[in-house]
């Protein structure tokens, strides 16, 4: 076992390979390890590999190299069914000829469990998602969100340690896909379930997920707690990806310990952290958050000229796009509070931020 690995992992994808058609990787060299009760959401764009890496997990693709496993056993080999895993789907339909109650009783059917166990299981699994009542109707006399609720009682009736979730809220409208996301998050916190979340939409994965993995064209950018992913991203693309960016081109001058000094379009010298920048004489995009960006202040460091392009007015902020060095995406979000300088579109003006908020990353 690599060292990378720790061997305690509830969940453990151990340089996992995937093709395919023999010839292209769609998942190159993935390691993975989950503790037990996490929520993780493969977070990245269409194509990116997330649903592969479930589909591997489920057990309904297999393994083109590497090892998966499950509470310390190698599972490449193990049937879906045996596997004990909870799935929900987007387009995981129910069976449309049986009740509620008999969606739900199948799985613990097929499992072999006594009937008086199973109405038990079947009423606990509904009070969870809220659907107590709701036990003899069909799924066509069920609105879409109920649907998807009565699909993750089916997931959790047979009370499995380990539940996959790919995009399943993708269908519902926002207000309800929101609160899903919130019932989903509940339910993982009071029933200490392991979950294995896919989705597309970087909100879903900041409000639910204990951490985010950021795939990338087969590989894991990132995997770090929300709150990292957004504060601290280690390279451009989780920086672009994860929530708004501005970037700089500059060109390393000096790196000393974590920080870098940078030369921006203009000749003007700034500082910023060394995060993924190279050797002096390297390109590099420097990255600052709008919220971090002060502007109309002429002092602090990394002061430099700008020019207002467009004001929107969105009550608790402004939202100010400049022009930073012929970077006409600037974007700024200025408070909206007592005191707080005017600005009108047109003016020359200044911004600056702290050298810790502004991060050296690879030019992409
Ligand atoms: P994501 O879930 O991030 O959208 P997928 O895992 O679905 O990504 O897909 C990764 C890559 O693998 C894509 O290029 C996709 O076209 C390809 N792919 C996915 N499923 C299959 C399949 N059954 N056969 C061949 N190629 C596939």
């Amino acid at each position: 076992m690599p060292d990378n690995i720790a061997a305690d992992a509830f969940v453990a994808f151990d340089r996992v390979q995937k093709s395919y058609d023999g010839e292209v990787l769609v998942v190159k060299d993935l390691n993975l390890e989950m503790p037990k009760g996490e929520f993780l959401t493969m977070l990245g764009p269409s194509g990116s590999g997330k649903t592969t890496c479930l589909m591997m997990l489920a057990g309904f693709e297999t393994a083109t190299h590497g090892e998966i496993r499950l509470d310390g056993r190698e599972i490449n080999n193990i049937p879906p069914h045996k596997r004990g895993i909870g799935m929900v789907f987007q387009n995981y339909a129910l069976f449309p000829h049986m009740t509620v109650n008999e969606n739900l009783s199948f799985p613990l059917e097929v499992r072999g469990m006594g009937k008086s166990d199973r109405e038990a299981k079947v009423k606990r699994a509904l009070e969870m998602v809220q659907m107590g009542e709701f036990g003899s109707r069909r799924p066509a006399q069920l609105s879409g969100g109920q649907q998807q609720r009565i699909a993750l009682a089916r997931a959790l009736v047979f009370e499995p340690e380990l539940v996959l979730m790919d995009e399943p809220l993708g269908a519902l409208d926002k207000q309800l896909r929101e609160h899903m996301q919130y019932e989903i998050k509940h339910l993982h916190e009071n029933l200490g379930i392991t979950v294995v979340y896919v989705t597309h939409d970087q909100s879903e994965a900041l409000t639910m997920s204990d951490r985010v993995a950021v795939f990338e064209d087969g590989r894991i950018q990132q995997l770090a707690p929300p709150d990292d992913l957004y504060e601290r991203p280690d390279n451009s693309f989780v920086a672009q990806f994860i929530g708004e960016n501005n970037k700089l081109p500059a060109v390393v001058k000096q790196i000393s310990g974590d920080v870098a000094t940078v030369e921006l379009k203009n000749g003007k010298l700034c500082t910023a952290l060394a995060v993924k920048c190279g050797q002096p004489g390297d390109e590099t995009l420097i990255s600052i958050r709008p919220e971090r960006v002060t502007v109309g202040t002429a002092d602090g460091q990394n002061a430099t000229d700008a020019k207002v392009l467009e004001l929107i007015y969105l009550g608790d902020h402004i939202r100010c796009r400049l022009d930073v060095h012929g970077n006409d995406e600037f974007v700024v979000k200025v408070p909206n509070s007592a005191g707080h300088e005017h600005l009108s579109v047109g003016e020359t003006t200044r911004v600056t931020w702290a050298p810790e908020d502004a991060r050296a990353l690879d030019p992409l």
